[in-house]
Formats: C-alpha cells, structure tokens, sequence
C-alpha cells in the first residue's frame, strides 16, 4: 500500500509543546489562564493588521478576540448576542460547511439559503439581494443576520455583500473558519462584518486539535461573548444567573498549541500558496479550472486547492480523478454540498440560479496540507495528468 496522502493534516510548528509544558508547570490546566490570554493577544494583533502576509492597509482597527472551544460554538453565541430567536431567518451560504448553518437552528430560528457567484464560489450579491426583498415581502420582515463564508480560504465579494446588508441595516456574521490569513483590501478575513468566526480544528490552516475564536472590532461583543462561554457567571461571590450561560471557553491546554501555531502561520499561508501555484503550473495546458483570486483585492490563504472538472472539457469526470486518487491512497474530497441539498434542511427555501449546484457537481478538493513533500504532490499531479 501506497503511503497515505490526506487532504489537509494538522502541521506543528515546533514550539507548541513549550507552551502546553508551561501550563503543565504553572497547573493553569484550566479554561483559563496565560495561554488563552496569549493566544486571543496573538490572534487580535495578527487580524489587527500588525504583522499580516499582505499588510498594505493603512486602516489599523483594532480587533478583539474570545477564543472559544469551537468555530460551531462561535457561531452560536454570535446569534445569540444579535437575539436570533425562535421564528427568526438568517440567511446563509448555502455552499459551505454544515457548521455555518446548524446554529441557525440551535436558536430555532429557520436558515434561508442563498447560492454562490461563480468568481468567488461564495455568496451571490445579487442573488442574497433577491433573497432579501422576497423574505421582507413573504414574512413582513427582515432576516436577523447574514453569513456570508470565506470557503477554502477565498474572501468572499466583500464590498458587494456589505453594500446590500447595509442597504437593508442586516448584520453579517463572517464564517472566516478556513480563511485564517487570507485578506480582502489587505484586511484579515473574520473583520468586516459585525462578528467574525474562526477555527483551529484539526485540518483548518492552523489547528489547536478543536478550538475556535469569536473576532470583533466591537469589544463589547467580545466580553459578552467571554461572559457567555463561561456559564453567564454574574459579579458575586456565590454563583449568581441572570442569563442562560454555556461551557464554550477555550481550554489553556489547547491555547499553548494555538501559540505555538501562531508563530508559523505566515508561514503555513506561503506553502498553501506554493502548493496551490504548482498545481496551477501542472495543469496549465488542461481544461481544469481552479478557484482564483477575482482581482488583487483578493488574497486567498489557498487553505485548499479547489477545482472544476467539467466533464466535456476534461474527458472525465470529477468522480474519475476522485476514485482514481483514491486507489493510490491519496484522500481529496467533491466540493462542500451546498445546504439546500441536503436531506436536513430540504425545508428551507433557497434563492440561486445553478451555479452552486454545477460547481457541487464539477468540483474537488486537492491535497493542500502544508506538510505535503514534493514528492507527494507530484504523485497526486502524475495521477490526475495520466487521467486526462
Ligand atoms: C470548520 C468550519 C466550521 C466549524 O468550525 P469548528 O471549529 O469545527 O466548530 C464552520 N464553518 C466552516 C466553513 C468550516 O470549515
């Protein structure tokens, strides 16, 4: 058996074990302590624009940050702190991981999805627009919130979508949980809507094993969101409830990897970059298609390589090259299958023309970990070429 190729594994940088010994030594083994602090300090100046891959901003915001025991857990308590209730809409991506969209339904309130612009492969402008007018004119209402999701690294149409939010006042909540490094305009990811969402799960660009952070340039969004994951615990020396709390606080143990990590995600983001150019550069003379960045106002961590196989173009299909893949023990994956596919949420009304269908349908997921050899992309490379 062929040694295996996976789509994306986590990658240590070296120094995490210095972190998460500290803890150890110190006994802050605990949800709190000098990891969590460092590693929300670390994420806040990295997103702050301080020592971003393609810092060319003048605007320096200052972004503040919860770390959380998930991206899904982040998600959460961002519509929790926006009072998405029962009865509620939010509008989401419908081409994106299941993740964006279960906490819709944590506070039962009702996703309403919405496909994707064939540049980005995220969110439509025009088509969320469509969604908008026609749910203000079914239900007598606006929305509560907008997701809109950085998927596979890409920004999303940021100046487009924000235009129609703000047109209608509707906050967006940015899933920014596999953009971590990417930039729009040379601003991190995660910081143009209301709230943003990151992850550190284990095959995200960087990973603490499970982990997630709440991002925001609104600090009291932030603190609500650490009061909120620690059990809603009120100022008194017995335990005291006003609010309904949760367990969401990342632990320290978990943070010291976060820091460790931290160090070499500039790094991470330049090999996902290269191993995305060599792709490009291996199936230049082909009829593959790849996700590319729309203009110079995108930059894309390239967290994984995406691409369309259309089957006249190719000569194959995409469930060619997968299996083909496969039976080299090489792991890629189709497309994310956009929401309003999906048996669960078969109830939800969408507003789209095809696109995310024909890209679900074309689309797949290259190895893309930053830890790949050469030798181990050239396997995958050889293996597709001899397909074509
Ligand atoms: C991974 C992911 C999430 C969820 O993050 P977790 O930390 O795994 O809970 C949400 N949205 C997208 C797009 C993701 O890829």
């Amino acid at each position: 058996m062929k040694s295996k190729i996976w789509l994306s594994s986590p990658h240590m940088g070296g120094r995490e074990m210095e972190f998460v010994k500290e803890a150890f030594d110190t006994n802050w083994v605990a949800p709190l302590g000098a990891n969590v602090d460092g590693f929300e300090e670390d994420l806040s100046k990295y997103l702050s624009n301080s020592n971003i891959a393609s810092n060319n901003s003048d605007n320096k915001q200052t972004i503040h940050v919860a770390a959380l025991s998930a991206g899904t857990a982040a998600l959460h308590l961002a519509m929790i702190m926006l009072n998405v209730k029962t009865g509620d809409e939010v509008i989401c991506q419908s081409m994106t991981f299941s993740a964006s969209a279960n906490p819709i339904t944590y506070l039962g309130a009702k996703p309403i999805f919405v496909d994707s612009d064939r540049e980005t492969w995220n969110i439509c402008p025009v088509q969320l627009e469509r969604a908008i007018e026609d749910r203000i004119k079914v239900t007598g209402k606006k929305p509560k919130a907008i997701i809109a999701v950085h998927l596979y690294g890409m920004p999303y149409k940021v100046d487009e979508v924000m235009a129609v939010a703000n047109r209608y006042q509707i906050p967006v909540i940015e899933d920014a949980a596999e953009a971590l490094g990417s930039t729009y305009k040379g601003e991190g990811c995660g910081t143009f809507g209301v709230m943003g969402v990151l992850s550190f799960n284990g095959n995200k660009i960087i990973t603490t094993s499970g982990g997630g952070a709440l991002v925001s340039n609104s600090e009291s969004y932030i603190k609500q969101a650490r009061f909120l994951s620690t059990q809603a615990r009120d100022n008194a020396p017995h335990y005291e409830h006003t609010q309904i709390g949760y367990n969401y606080r990342m632990s320290n143990i978990v943070a010291g990897i976060g820091r460790g990590q931290m160090l070499v995600l500039n790094d991470r983001v330049a090999l996902r970059r290269k191993i995305n150019a060599i792709y490009r550069e291996a199936f230049k003379d082909t009829a593959i298609e790849f996700l590319s960045e729309p203009n110079e106002k995108f930059f894309s961590n390239h967290w994984l390589t995406a691409i369309q196989i259309d089957a006249e173009k190719c000569g194959v299909t995409r469930e060619d090259i997968r299996l083909a893949l496969q039976e080299e023990n090489i792991e890629s994956r189709p497309l994310w299958k956009p929401m309003h596919m999906q048996p669960v949420f078969a109830d939800c009304p969408f507003y789209g023309n095809g696109t995310s269908e024909k890209l679900f349908e074309n689309g797949l997921c290259l190895p893309s970990g930053s830890n790949m050899t050469n030798e181990e992309q050239n396997r995958v490379i050889s293996i597709i070429l001899n397909k074509l």
